[in-house]
């Protein structure tokens, strides 16, 4: 895939998480690797007015092009690809499910088989840090390893796949996973999990099945 087909796959991944209703605003950003670096969203600009043009090239030491300015986020955006090497695009947003699971500051537990889309029987909530700051982008690295899908408190989620559509698709379950947690707690404040045997054969046939975006 040449650069300007990958940036506009990148314009249309915004404009479904809008579609779906996961982002809130401008919050969201989505990015892809590419080359030795990454390829992601401009800071500020509504996905509607957004061309290939725009979208942003970000080398692995944080060295941009100039006269473009990428979302204020691209730093965790870059250690999600250093710290994933065979996953290859990023995307977060502020869906509301998921940070209200986030301000809790609760990790998602095996509530549903689905968390095994994560690669893990959970979704982690890393500890607050500033947005766009560099200890928010190492933890994130730490937490993205675990999961490939997490939470940030006070903050929103991260998803990672091998590519677009797939990480989309994850971001996706997990507001759902998220949706879940929230209609559960409201009732009882003890999650029902199932447990982590059952965990692992589902993790298991995840792995040899393979999951379908589509
Ligand atoms: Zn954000």
């Amino acid at each position: 895939m040449n650069r300007e087909q990958l940036a506009q796959e990148i314009i249309d991944t915004c404009l479904e998480m809008n579609a779906l209703g996961l982002n809130q605003g401008t919050s969201g950003n989505v990015s892809a690797r590419y080359k030795e670096g990454m390829l992601i969203t401009p800071s500020g600009i509504p996905y509607k007015k957004l061309t290939p043009d725009m979208i942003v090239y970000v080398d692995k030491e944080g060295n941009y092009e100039a006269g473009k300015v990428p979302s204020s986020e691209w730093h965790f955006h870059l250690s999600c690809f250093a710290a994933r090497p065979e996953l290859n695009a990023v995307v977060h947003n502020h869906a509301v499910h998921s940070t209200a699971v986030s301000i809790l500051n609760r990790n998602i537990p095996a509530l549903h088989y689905m968390v095994a889309v994560t690669g893990t029987d959970h979704v982690p909530c890393l500890p607050y840090s500033t947005f766009g700051s560099q200890p928010l982008a190492d933890s994130v690295a730490n937490g993205i390893r675990e999961s490939k899908a997490i939470l940030m408190q006070h903050h929103g989620m991260i998803a990672m796949e091998v590519n677009l559509e797939k990480a989309l698709w994850l971001a996706n379950e997990v507001e759902v996973l998220a949706n879940l947690y929230l209609k559960i707690a409201a009732v009882q404040s003890e999650i029902p999990t199932l447990p982590a045997q059952e965990m692992q054969v589902v993790l298991e046939k995840f792995k040899s099945y393979g999951l379908k975006s589509e």
